[in-house]
Formats: C-alpha cells, structure tokens, sequence
C-alpha cells in the first residue's frame, strides 16, 4: 500500500475564560466557557474529515460540568485526550515543582473522572519548558510533551502581549517561549534526563526555514488578509514539509471555528470577528489539503507510529528552568 507521510493534528482547548485571563480581564474568575458551542462543532468538522486527532484540555474545565462532557464527548468519538495544564497560566514555567506537580496531577484526575483514559501528552500553555516539567513528565509515564513552538514569532507575539495587557501578574515574565526557541528543532525529538527517559519533544510545526507559524489561529489571519494568499501560504508550508521531511504538526483552537457571538469579551483577538461559518469553511480546506498529502493523526498516536523514541536523546534543557 501506498507510505504516505505521517502528519498530526491537534486541538488546544483553551476556554473563554482562558483567554481573558492571560489578557488580565478580571471577568476570567465567572469562568465564562464557549466549549457547549466549540466542541461540537470542532467534531463534526473533524468527523467530515474522518481525523481522528489529539485534545489538550485544560484541568479547570474538565472538573466543570460542560467540560467533563466535553472530554467524554471528545474521548468518544475516538479522540485522544491529553493534558494542557490545570490552570492554564502561561508563567507555568515560574512555578515550583511540587505546584507544577499539582497541575499535572488534578488534570490527569480530572481527565480519567471524566471517562477517558490517563493522559499520555501535555503541552504547557506559554510554549515554554522548564527542566522540572520535562522530568516530572518522564517521571509520571507521559510518551510525550507538545509545549515547544521553534518560530521567532514568539517574542514578537509576547512584545505585543506586554503592550495589551492589564494586570502586572500577567505582564511579568517570558510568555510565549523566549528567543532560544527560534533555534530549536523543528522535528520530534527526545528528552535526555537524569534517568534516561524516552519522553519525546513534538514541537508545534512551523513553516521550515523561514520558522514563520502555520497553526489553525495564524492561517485565519491570513485567510482574513486574503483568502488565496492563505491558501497559497499553506500549500507552500506543506510542499516545504514534503521536501525537508518535516512531519507537520498542526494545532487548532477553538477560535478557529468561532465567531464574535461565540466568545463575549474577545474582542481584542485577532481575526474573532469573523464569522464562525467561513472558519469553518476555511479550516475544513485546510484539512483537506493536510490529508491531500499526508496521513493525519493524533500526536499521541504520532509519536507511537514514529521511531523518535529510539532516536538518539537531545538535551534541550536550560539549567534549572
Ligand atoms: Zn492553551
């Protein structure tokens, strides 16, 4: 049969209130949740593709009613859940190690109270890790961690943070990953720990050489800009992929297929406005053109089809954080 390439695609269910926390906007603490409205819509256009993709939920949802659901809802319909903190704070690099302990474990908690099995993946909010994340990780049995974003976007994405936020506590400190990330891999690698773990790194991909982003939420600005540039954009991505042996990793959020109506509050996100209609219409064309060339999975399932795991370890870890 026909090796096609191996591609993942996966969905960071970060959660109204999420959004306006990270932004300071005190109305986070109401715990205002646009999943009932994000989660179906987000599986429908996944089952018209026929993908079967990864989760990453977040802690505070999932001990909530609409986000229990939501995960039994996901892990049903063939989904892998995975954990994307408890909080959902993007310093989670600023944590002691027992706190980012708790936030690994009332997740974990929370995700198998819900009906699905034990999470074998995270990714942190702030594309960042730390030494002690890495370890508790490899320590607590997870195949894999997804928090890395190797683009030089971030410190851009982190100036304008800075200049828009309202509150010091999420001001302060290296959001979004620091530069040392532009030089990170853009392939899936190992961790190397003191024990000799085999916790594998699947970086979010971005666009091969020019390290520009190519998730779900960057492809709509574009598509807002200009419907073919965006198109032109991704095709370009994927043909570098292609020719670089790049296995793409692309990660959707629930904005991708909500509109303005959908998520009160918002208003300072880019490319909200538009309507959840033509989001959906566009994300279902950039699927389509992922499976056009590749085979699409989750990332848990990625990294158990790929032979990473018995690739030589990196250390990529900064000392102490
Ligand atoms: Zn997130």
């Amino acid at each position: 049969m026909n090796p096609r390439p191996l591609a993942s695609v996966s969905v960071d269910l970060d959660n109204l209130w999420a959004y306006l926390k990270t932004h300071g906007d005190p109305g986070w603490r109401d715990h205002p949740s646009f999943l009932p409205s994000a989660v179906p819509r987000l599986l429908e256009i996944l089952g018209e593709q026929g993908l079967t993709t990864t989760v990453f939920a977040v802690g505070a949802d999932v001990v909530r009613e609409d986000g229990a659901k939501a995960v039994a809802e996901i892990a049903a319909a063939g989904h892998e859940v995975a954990n994307h903190s408890f909080g959902h704070e993007p310093w989670l690099h600023r944590y002691s190690r027992d706190r980012l302990e708790t936030e690994l474990s009332r997740t974990e908690d929370a995700i198998t109270a819900a009906g699905a099995p034990r999470p074998s993946g995270f990714r942190g909010p702030g594309y960042s890790v730390t030494r002690d994340l890495i370890e508790l990780l490899a320590e607590r049995g997870y195949a894999y961690d997804a928090s890395t974003l190797p683009t030089w976007i971030g410190p851009l994405a982190r100036a304008y943070h800075n200049r828009t936020v309202k509150t010091p506590e999420a001001g302060a400190g290296e959001l979004f990953g620091g530069v040392s990330r532009v030089l990170a891999p853009v392939h899936a690698y190992r961790w190397r720990t003191a024990e000799g773990s085999a916790l594998v790194e699947l970086p979010v991909t971005t666009m091969p050489l020019l390290r520009t982003p190519i998730h779900g939420s960057y492809l709509l600005q574009l598509h807002e800009v200009s419907p073919r540039l965006a198109r032109g954009y991704f095709r370009a991505a994927l043909r570098l992929c292609l020719a670089r042996g790049v296995a793409p990793s692309l990660l959707l959020h629930p904005t991708d297929v909500l509109g303005a109506a959908d998520a009160p509050g918002m208003e300072f996100f880019p490319g909200l406005a538009a309507a959840g209609a033509r989001k959906v219409a566009w994300l279902g064309w950039v699927l389509s053109a992922l499976r056009e060339h590749f085979d699409v999975v989750g990332t848990g399932e990625f990294v158990r089809r790929t032979a990473v795991r018995r690739t030589r370890p990196v250390t990529r870890l900064d000392s102490g954080r």
